[in-house]
């Protein structure tokens, strides 16, 4: 996806780390490596973010390495 699906613009910047406040490092999924493993070996998979910049909106949201089990609220 090269163009904003909003306003059709195609100047984005991708790849855009999402952080909270300083004292929270960049937003991120709790994972465990491959399948199975336990939450308490849980590590972060850093959530990226393209941005339009004519319009301001994110375009998406994905991570780096989708290849994990993901952790879910309960
Ligand atoms: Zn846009």
């Amino acid at each position: 996806m090269d163009k904003c699906i909003y306003c059709q613009s195609s100047n984005l910047d991708k790849g855009l780390k999402m952080r909270g406040s300083k004292d929270i490092g960049h937003l991120h999924f709790e994972c465990t490596e491959g399948s199975g493993g336990l939450s308490m070996f849980a590590k972060p998979e850093e959530i990226l973010a393209d941005l339009c910049k004519d319009c301001g909106s994110i375009t998406r949201m994905y991570v780096k390495n989708a290849n994990h089990t993901f952790l879910k609220d309960k």
